[in-house]
């Protein structure tokens, strides 16, 4: 056995026996959620993550494959997130805008990769308070 399936056998395992109790998706909260391994040698050591961000998160550590074929707004939303085009769509501003957003913390996203994951209650948060046209961020106010 390897070492890879045998910390699968010992998560299954201690789920089963009450020992780890699985939690939701640490990155967007659904409730199901898959154990994540950082290190195989250390098979109670977990992270949980649905579906969706575990695959995200693996092909993070994949940097070429990240580049090659990871492309968020093919994949769709998920779990309450939306791609950068989307994002831009439903705001009426373009990607690129949005990206500058992003980058420069006008408004809230998740980072994977070269992608970015907006959630939607941002968005709509963005829609009822917009930021200026050039796309500068709001200069705190002073008084
Ligand atoms: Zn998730
Ligand atoms: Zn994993």
């Amino acid at each position: 056995m390897t070492t890879k399936q045998n910390a699968r056998v010992k998560v299954f395992n201690a789920i089963r026996d009450g020992v780890l109790i699985r939690q939701p998706c640490e990155k967007c909260g659904a409730a199901y959620a898959q154990a994540h391994h950082d290190d195989y040698q250390k098979p109670l050591d977990v992270r949980w993550l649905c579906a969706s961000c575990h695959r995200l998160l693996h092909n993070e550590l994949k940097p070429p494959l990240v580049r090659r074929s990871f492309t968020l707004t093919k994949t769709g939303p998920i779990d309450g997130h939306m791609g950068i085009e989307d994002a831009a769509r439903a705001l009426g501003r373009s990607e690129r805008t949005v990206r500058w957003w992003l980058a420069n913390a006008v408004m809230a996203g998740e980072r994977f990769g070269r992608d970015w994951m907006v959630r939607k209650e941002e968005v709509e948060r963005m829609k009822t308070a917009p930021p200026p046209k050039r796309g500068r961020p709001p200069k705190p106010k002073t008084s």
